[in-house]
């Protein structure tokens, strides 16, 4: 399931850019029990907001495979998300890719990058 990749790429951003924020473990609400088991990355508050929207919209999502956003009929991301999953692809990808790379991600991450931008 590709929330774990998303989580990794959301926890270097805010690693990176909100590092002397106060940092949370995340705790997956409910309805993402049928995602079976999700990393507890430490972010920030708005780190979370952003994870949870996502993991919220990828299970949501009725498409298989998915498109691209640009191509999506859905737009799932509305505004401000949208906006902030962009900016945390654009700048997590260059450093996510070698790590992906090393540890055998590289597919997942490769799709999950591609998808957003
Ligand atoms: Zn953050």
């Amino acid at each position: 399931m590709d929330v774990k990749v998303l989580s990794l790429f959301i926890q270097i951003y805010c690693e990176k850019k909100h590092g002397s924020a106060e940092k949370f473990h995340w705790e997956p609400s409910e309805k993402l029990q049928d995602l079976g088991v999700l990393p507890r990355p430490l972010l920030c508050k708005d780190c979370l907001g952003l994870i949870e929207y996502s993991a919220n919209r990828r299970r949501l999502c009725p498409l298989d495979p998915k498109p691209t956003c640009r191509n999506c009929e859905i737009h799932c991301y509305q505004g401000d998300y949208r906006d902030m999953i962009r900016e945390v692809m654009r700048f997590s990808g260059k450093y996510f890719l070698v790590y992906a790379f090393r540890h055998g991600l590289f597919k997942e991450s490769w799709e999950i990058i591609t998808h957003f931008i």
